[in-house]
């Protein structure tokens, strides 16, 4: 079996057992991240929320008595607001095919195994699975592993993750506590080049696996191919982006893919317009551009 990631660990004991000094650094280089992302994006001021904090759902099972601690960062947001969008037409998100998510994303990568189910196997270093919060309300979805990618068994930690991981934190959101993030194909493409369909058509019962487990409230498509792939259209992203479209009843936002914002990053601006309608949805407070 290849290296792949191992499942998220319960966010709330990560926390707890986080070194205080480490714990305020991350935030600090969260809020950096944040603040880089939204430069770029053109958003100068942000408006202070007038929301209720939002409440993260109780947990499956009792917790054990633990020392007083600040609550954990912000899982899930509260009831949609009365801006939220509505959603499209059959947005009502199907069960979780588990009521353990987590278990059933063990299950589908252990059947996947050290998969040659497609040519991308002849080449690649790691199967990447795909990693994060289980059951997460938001789901990423890129296209295939880059070398950084296949290197580590980690999706998106290349430069274009790091740009996702930037994103992702301006919308308020912590990458490995509070979503997951996977790809259409698991193994690096040579070449960094686009997978052909037959690959694609191998691979993706496995995401669509992983979606259905995860049931998230919202599917954010990275690029054509992740979005081409999983909605089974040919329409290029210009056109797919910015509009709710549905995959198997999940509300699905199609956007730019990070790898192409880095190349043209005049373009950032619209994948955040992109991103605050999937923040709309999820009831996050949005931050306000600058006259
Ligand atoms: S890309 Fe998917 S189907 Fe192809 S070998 Fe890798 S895991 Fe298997």
């Amino acid at each position: 079996m290849s290296g792949t990631p191992e499942a998220a660990n319960d966010p709330a004991e990560a926390v707890a057992e986080a070194d205080p000094s480490a714990e305020l650094a991350g935030l600090v280089g969260e809020l950096r991240r944040h603040v880089e992302w939204m430069a770029d994006a053109g958003i100068r001021t942000v408006k202070r929320s007038t929301e209720p904090a939002p409440v993260r759902p109780p947990a499956p099972a009792p917790a054990p008595a633990a020392p007083a601690r600040a609550a954990p960062p912000v899982l899930v947001s509260p009831p949609p607001a009365a801006r939220t969008a509505p959603p499209p037409a059959a947005a009502a998100a199907p069960p979780r095919a588990e009521a353990d998510p987590a278990a059933e994303l063990e299950r589908i990568r252990t059947e996947l195994g050290p998969c040659t189910r497609c040519r991308l196997c002849e080449h690649r270093r790691h199967v990447v699975f795909g990693q994060g919060f289980a059951r997460t309300q938001l789901v990423f979805v890129g296209e295939g592993p880059g070398e950084e990618e296949d290197n580590t068994g980690l999706a998106f930690v290349g430069r274009a993750g790091q740009l996702l991981t930037k994103m992702i934190s301006a919308m308020g959101f912590d990458r490995d506590k509070d979503v997951y993030i996977c790809n259409i194909v698991k193994c690096r493409p040579p070449g960094n080049r686009r997978p052909e369909p037959d690959e694609i058509a191998a691979c993706r019962p496995f995401v669509e696996r992983q979606l259905k487990a995860i049931a998230p409230r919202a599917i954010v498509l990275l690029g054509a191919t992740a979005a081409q792939a999983l909605l089974r259209v040919d329409a290029p992203i210009g056109r797919l982006r910015n509009r709710w479209t549905s995959w198997e009843g999940i509300p699905a936002m199609p956007t730019f893919h990070p790898s192409y914002l880095l190349r043209a990053p005049q373009e950032k601006a619209k994948a955040w317009d992109d991103l605050k309608l999937v923040m709309e949805r999820l009831g996050k407070a949005l931050p306000q551009r600058s006259q």
